[in-house]
């Protein structure tokens, strides 16, 4: 059975590990990191870069470099988030005709599932490369409060990817089995986590291998990109204020700007003050302009701290659902890189009346607790128990527009609950049910998820038909809902028509391009390997012919000119698999014939020269011979 990974699918950054016998192992990022920036680039060539390589040309390429998709995961274009970090994106989001996001790049348009598919298909191929075996299986960690449409889409998103995604658990649940694992005392815990663009409190109790979450709430559209986004504005506000220019126009340098700011609040957490330095960010009639200015850790912090206080109010509600109060819970466990801001440490004791615990690595303990996971449903590991809960209150729309709730937050899953509706006018044979999800009382303002169409119903006077509505919430907090009319005791056709998310045809079309484009991502990258290997042969090849050259026949001479000056001219998009096959035979064919000529040349073979008498034109040979020898390696 092949091993299931744990995957931390983060906003900014993304982590992956896995169980390695007892120990879990988290699998190194192409260049060595530890976690891979969640950002997937499209170069003019169609080609993609993903994860560290992605993130380099970010400012060059902005426009066509997608970063923090996970915030656009099962929204809508014209909710009120999407609408806010609109202006500060540096890439194009349109929306799609069911009103989702659709992110433009070039001439296409990419739902956020399948940039999400595209990180996911490349943190398999580390956890692959790493492991050196094949991965099929997941577990990826969602925000605790991600509604029912952002957890579809990350399933989606594993679909598109070809990855069975086992489970979906809940970022702080994952932090808590890291922590908890191994622990026997009973222990209730709260996790503060805040990332990169969420923000999760979750509280839990932990007993002999139950880690059983008693309340969650939170925020998931809060987090260190808003942070980033404070200190933006401060940039921008303050270089108006000097030049009378506006940068927020400006693609290129927002996209500068951003990543500055987030080198100065990283900083920030260590230093008192932080220099940002933007040399040539616009030109005005006065020429080029430059940005350089001090971000002290005071100003910071008053820049942070409205974002920063939109925490309290979750984690007392969360404390509140819970029947708790802060001198109840034992200890507070940050996850998530922001919490790195010592202002958040101080905030999180100001909150729970303790300094917040740093025995955890807040970057890759979610992902710890993901490959743990995935031990357990292997049955590698034993007697865990984990009890999470639903985030959001689930229900109906009701006469007049209400919200009749089904399962309440904060329920244990899996769960299975019904309810039994009725018609409300005479002789009615068809009514709508629409699912919502949300705490507020209208309908209208919570989060529609789908509506049905109960068709058939026996004509009967209003109030007389029973309809029982049935709704399933799984272990990954997904939710399927079904019906059935009691009077007739026929099950009832359900026609379902999600709001939002992908349908099952666009996720076919989907699952297909992703897996020629990772087939075609191999090849290409076959491709260029072996250019590669031709270029790197024929230089070392080079140096000796023209050295050695004259001693080669007319006839090899022709040849290796030949091949040396194909290797020369070969651009990075030329030649298919067969041009190029045949041409790396002929370099190696030509250096074989130098070889053997320098080989069968009077003055070698004597085997070294311990008298340090060595002619220094056999000096020379050996030094070639030992070149052409480790063309062999190249
Ligand atoms: P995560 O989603 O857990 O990867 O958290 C990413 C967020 O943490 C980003 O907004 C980062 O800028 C932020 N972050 C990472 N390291 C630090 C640090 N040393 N100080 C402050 N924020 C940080």
């Amino acid at each position: 059975m092949s091993r299931i990974i744990g995957i931390d699918l983060g906003t900014t950054n993304s982590c992956v590990a896995v169980l390695d016998g007892s120990s879990v192992e988290i699998v190194p990022s192409d260049l060595g990191g530890r976690t891979t920036p969640s950002i997937v680039a499209f170069a003019a060539n169609g080609e993609r870069v993903l994860g560290q390589v992605a993130k380099r040309q970010e400012v060059t390429n902005a426009a066509n470099t997608i970063s923090a998709v996970k915030r656009l995961m099962g929204r809508r274009y014209d909710s009120d988030e999407i609408q806010k970090i609109a202006s500060f994106l540096t890439y194009a989001i349109v929306p799609s005709d069911n009103g989702d996001v659709r992110i433009s790049v070039r001439d296409r348009e990419y739902s956020p599932p399948e940039i999400s598919a595209m990180l996911l298909q490349h943190l398999k191929l580390l956890a692959e490369n790493h492991l050196g075996e094949p991965v099929t299986e997941a577990i990826v960690t969602v925000p605790a409060y991600f509604d029912d449409s952002q957890r579809q889409a990350t399933k989606d998103a594993g679909r598109i990817a070809g990855l069975e995604i086992r489970r979906i658990i809940n970022e702080p649940t994952a932090a808590a089995l890291a922590y908890g694992l191994g622990k026997s005392e009973r222990e209730r815990i709260a996790i503060y986590d805040l990332g990169g663009g969420t923000f999760d409190i979750s509280i839990l109790e932990l007993h002999q291998g139950v880690f059983e979450v008693v309340s969650t709430c939170g925020d998931s559209f809060l987090g260190g990109e808003d942070i980033d986004r404070a200190i933006v504005d401060w940039m921008v506000a303050g270089f108006r204020a000097e030049t009378g220019i506006d940068l927020s126009a400006d693609i290129l340098a927002r996209q500068r700007l951003k990543e500055s700011a987030e080198k100065a609040k990283c900083e920030l957490s260590f230093e008192p003050r932080a220099r940002i330095s933007l040399p040539f960010i616009a030109s005005g009639p006065a020429g080029p302009r430059h940005l350089d200015r001090t971000l002290e850790r005071e100003e910071f912090e008053r820049l942070a701290a409205p974002l920063i206080e939109r925490t309290t109010g979750f984690c007392h509600k969360a404390m509140e659902d819970a029947g708790l109060t802060p001198a109840d819970i034992g200890k507070v466990i940050l996850v998530g890189g922001q919490t790195r801001t010592p202002a958040v440490q101080r905030h999180v004791e100001a909150v729970f009346g303790q300094p917040p615990s740093l025995e955890v690595n807040p970057d890759e303990v979610v992902a710890v607790g993901a490959a743990l996971q995935g031990g357990v449903l292997r049955g590698d590991l034993r007697d865990i128990v984990l009890l999470d809960v639903v985030p959001l209150s689930l229900g109906v729309e009701t006469q007049g527009g209400l919200f009749t709730r089904v399962i309440e937050h904060n329920s244990t899953i899996p769960l299975r609950k019904k309810n039994i509706f009725t018609t409300v006018a005479d002789h009615q044979t068809v009514v709508e049910v629409h699912v919502v999800q949300g705490e507020r009382d209208l309908a209208r303002h919570n989060r529609s998820l789908g509506k049905f169409e109960l068709v058939g119903i026996q004509p009967a006077p209003r109030g007389v038909p029973q309809v029982e509505v049935a709704f399933d919430m799984d272990a990954n907090g997904i939710l399927s809902v079904s019906a059935r009319d009691l009077l007739s005791g026929r099950e009832q056709a359900v026609r379902i028509t999600p709001s939002t998310g992908l349908g099952k045809d666009e996720i076919d079309r989907m699952v297909a391009e992703a897996r020629e484009f990772g087939e075609n991502d191999r090849k290409s990258r076959e491709l260029t390997e072996l250019r590669n290997r031709i270029q790197a042969r024929a230089a070392v090849l080079v140096r000796s012919y023209l050295a050695l050259g004259s001693l080669l026949d007319a006839a090899d001479q022709k040849m290796l000119n030949e091949a040396l000056r194909r290797a020369r001219e070969l651009g990075p998009e030329d030649g298919d698999a067969e041009t190029l096959g045949e041409l790396l035979d002929l370099v190696e064919a030509g250096a074989s014939r130098l070889s053997e000529a320098v080989m069968s040349s009077p003055g070698e073979g004597q085997g070294g020269d311990p008298g340090g008498t060595e002619k220094p034109e056999t000096g020379m040979r050996n030094l070639m011979k030992a070149a052409l020898d480790d063309m062999e390696h190249t």
